[in-house]
């Protein structure tokens, strides 16, 4: 787990910070004896981020004379362990030549440093922030341990570096010779089993179970060979439903819930068939729903097209009844395929393959606040009952589906039409297409 590591002389605030970062988790006091003696850490959560952190403190009633030497053994000790140093200096006191000296140890330590500039609530702490920035360690993140205030802001400087678990796993799986994890769902009779038996043909290698899977689904992997002749690999799950091609009394309504929940679990891409012969019902729309609801990329193919009557206006009838039934996410990808010719396949496989890609887009801050000025410049927030809601900025959570906070003051009350047209352009400057995207609010205090 990510270590972060507050350092400072004594009284900044750091004992402050981390009972706020640790809260009423209990806090362990390293009783070893030596430099860790009076070290304390804790199990911290930053907007649901967890992370390991050490408080620095225990030295607040030493001799000054031989503060700078114990300190300096303690504070390069956390910062061996740590992923990123937190370095406090208190915005009222202004910098001192021990805060400098902190600085040069940090300098050399090759840990990244955020520098916090704590008490800074009020004009007093403003001098104080401006002799931070000569400590050659970038802007000051403004903070008040005591008042609460600068969460959000501490929480952007950190973030890079505590996701770091979460970004190797999605280097992972993001590499594209990871294979792409596919589901076919829809209701009995729309073609399933017909559909994967033709994708995978003869050329299929079964991997057996996986975990999360049950027993009665199995994992088939097989190559596909991409426009450009690359051979990637895709990893369907084909539940028992669909494997003995059970008989029709056994195709019950329940089975068939059962199979798509756990398919659903399992994939990076649903595909949802429909069947052409009887167009989009009911039932289907809850199906594409549910995916979405659990943040998974949907690709909807409309199977049977060989005995599609009426072709261009039934195609037209479902995409219609789609945008309007699937309200949050419109413009879901809508394929048409056969089964049995094998026709329009390659083009569904080609699309799951670049719908991952897009659930999978990690945008850089940059490019995010560039997009987020130029968005709520052109359309600037509601203020509901004379309330300004000043949104401040956005970063990125996580991926797969692509997540987002939203920061800023009184966001929370922004409404659902203000935050739909912020996710839709968000769509449009990044080539999210339909993969869902969410956003989260955080206001600040
Ligand atoms: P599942 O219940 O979704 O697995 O559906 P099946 O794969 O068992 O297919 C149901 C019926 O539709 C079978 O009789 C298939 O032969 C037929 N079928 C499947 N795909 C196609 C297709 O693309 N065109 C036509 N004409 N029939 C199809």
């Amino acid at each position: 787990r990510p270590t972060v590591a507050i350092i400072g002389r004594p009284n900044v605030g750091k004992s402050t910070l981390f009972n706020r970062l640790v809260g009423k988790r209990l806090a362990l006091v390293d009783d070893q004896p030596g430099v860790t003696r009076d070290r304390r850490e804790g199990d911290a959560d930053l907007l649901g981020v967890p992370f390991r952190v050490i408080d620095t403190a225990g030295y607040e009633d030493e001799d000054p004379a031989t503060l700078p030497g114990r300190m300096r053994v303690q504070t390069e000790a956390a910062v061996r362990e740590a992923d990123v140093a937190l370095f406090m200096i208190d915005a009222r006191a202004g910098i001192t030549p021990l805060d400098e000296e902190v600085a040069r140890w940090l300098r050399s330590s090759g840990t990244p440093i955020v520098l916090l500039a704590n008490k800074a609530e009020g004009r007093a702490a403003e001098p104080g922030i401006h002799e931070a920035m000569a400590l050659g360690l970038g802007d000051p993140v403004p903070f008040s341990a005591e008042h609460g205030e600068g969460i959000a802001d501490l929480f952007g400087a950190l973030l890079p570096y505590i996701d770091r678990e979460d970004k190797e796993a999605e280097a992972d799986e993001d590499s594209p010779n990871a294979p792409l994890k596919l589901a076919v769902v829809g209701r009995p009779n729309a073609g399933k089993s017909t559909l994967i038996n033709r994708l995978i043909g003869q050329d299929r290698l079964i991997t057996g179970p996986e975990a999360g899977i049950t027993r009665d689904s199995i994992a088939i992997e097989w190559l596909w060979e991409d426009f450009e002749g690359q051979m990637r690999p895709v990893r369907l799950i084909d539940t028992a439903g669909m494997r003995k091609r059970a008989k029709v009394e056994e195709k019950l309504e329940k089975l068939s819930v059962a199979d798509t929940l756990r398919s659903i679990d399992f994939a990076e891409v649903v595909v949802l068939l429909l069947d052409a012969t009887r167009g989009l019902e009911v039932q289907d729309l809850k199906i594409a729903d549910k995916v979405l609801q659990e943040g998974r990329a949907l690709v909807i193919a409309l199977n049977k097209w060989d005995v599609a009557e009426n072709a261009s206006s039934l195609f037209n009838g479902v995409k219609g009844a789609l945008d309007e039934g699937l309200a949050q996410v419109k413009g879901v990808p809508l394929l048409t395929v056969s089964a049995t010719t094998g026709k329009g396949l390659d083009t569904l496989i080609k699309v799951a393959f670049e719908t991952r890609e897009a659930w999978s887009r990690r945008i850089t801050t940059g490019q995010l606040n560039r997009w987020f000025e130029r968005a709520i410049e052109t359309n600037p927030p509601p203020a509901p009952g004379g309330r300004r809601i000043k949104p401040r900025y956005v970063t990125q959570a996580k991926t797969r589906p692509p997540s987002f906070i939203l920061f800023g003051t009184r966001v929370d009350l922004l409404p659902a039409s203000y935050e739909r047209y912020l996710v839709n352009s968000m769509r449009k400057e990044f080539g999210f297409g339909a993969v869902p995207v969410r956003m989260t609010m955080r206001p600040s205090k």
